[in-house]
């Protein structure tokens, strides 16, 4: 019988001590599921940073760390992690965030505000709302969740482009890499979503000189990560209409502090980091075919790299 170690924070426990069991069933695993197991006889971690799991050098005998968050940027550096660290990707977290994406996407193409905060009794009839065959959208980050983005923004008619680390093709998607695709990519962009990770090499990605290659009055929507904005540079371009709106799912502090100007600011929204969620049911599905394919001898999925950071 495998011993797989929960260790996530005790809501977590209920939502999944049930769909993890009838996900292990379903792959035909027997599995001994525990918050607490000797550390020593650990076949699996399901594993989230506010969970009690932080040294891991007791799991001398673990086959990976299975993470249920799809960002790992506060578990890559630890340096008692010696086993593969296994990201999270499921495809409602993926659902979740591509509805998000979409939807604040359109409210902005769309021009909804003004029609939502001005019923003013004016008929402002001249005025017509661009299709998106009008509109480049350019995405930051096109791995799991920046792809998916891509193709259903795709679907709805809108130009996509898409940046990556390593070059990469990708129906649908325009894309480029490295600094100078960076520069291409943003040059006159209408639309900057963010789904990259959180690493040394994509902080601030965002600053003074490149929210200065968007076309002006253009939109940022950040559901990656906060590092991945200088918030005083983005303040500075929506203050000169650089960027006419920035929509924010994610900070470097959280909760956002009550006096940050971003609350305040009537060119930002400020959404509490919940453009999606990992979800109990599919992300059960996805740890019980992980540990199925290491316990046949197949490679994991969605292997951690250290070096890079994601
Ligand atoms: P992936 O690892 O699948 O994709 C990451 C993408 O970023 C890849 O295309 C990768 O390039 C690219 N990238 C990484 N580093 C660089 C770099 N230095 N330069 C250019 N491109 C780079 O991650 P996911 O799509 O699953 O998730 C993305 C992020 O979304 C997570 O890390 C997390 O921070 C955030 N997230 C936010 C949530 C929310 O609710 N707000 C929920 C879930 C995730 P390459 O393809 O070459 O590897």
């Amino acid at each position: 019988m495998l011993k797989v170690m929960f260790s996530a924070k005790p809501a977590a426990w209920e939502e999944y001590r049930e769909t993890l069991m009838t996900a292990f069933d379903a792959e035909g695993l027997d599995v001994d599921l525990s918050r607490d197991h000797d550390p020593a006889e650990v076949d699996y971690i399901v594993f989230a940073p506010n969970g009690p799991v932080s040294d891991f050098r007791p799991y001398t005998k673990t086959k990976a760390v299975l993470s249920l968050w799809a960002g790992v940027e506060t578990v890559v550096g630890n340096e008692t992690l010696t086993q593969p660290l296994l990201r999270m990707v499921d495809h409602g977290l993926t659902a979740g965030m591509v509805e998000w994406v979409v939807g604040h996407t359109l409210r902005h193409h769309l021009g909804m505000d003004a029609h939502i905060t001005q019923q003013d009794g004016v008929w402002r009839d001249t005025v017509y709302p661009p299709i998106a065959a009008q509109r480049t959208v350019t995405i930051l980050g096109i791995g799991a969740l920046g792809a998916a983005c891509g193709q259903a923004l795709h679907g709805l008619g809108f130009p996509v482009r898409g940046w990556s680390r390593t070059p990469k093709q990708i129906e649908n998607i325009e894309c480029f890499s490295g600094d100078d695709g960076l520069r291409d990519t943003l040059s006159g962009a209408e639309v900057v979503i963010l789904l990259l990770p959180d690493t040394p090499d994509t902080r601030h990605v965002l600053n003074a000189e490149t929210l200065g290659l968007l076309a002006r009055g253009g939109f940022v929507i950040n559901p990656g990560r906060g590092p991945l904005i200088d918030d005083d540079s983005l303040l500075a371009a929506l203050d000169r209409g650089q960027v006419a709106h920035a929509t924010l799912d994610v900070f470097d502090v959280e909760p956002l502090p009550k006096d940050h100007p971003f609350w305040s600011h009537p060119n930002v929204t400020v959404t509490p980091h919940i453009a999606s969620t990992t979800r109990a049911d599919t992300a059960s599905q996805v740890i019980a075919q992980q540990i199925k394919r290491g316990e046949r001898g197949e490679p994991f999925l969605h292997v951690v790299d250290r070096q890079a950071g994601y």
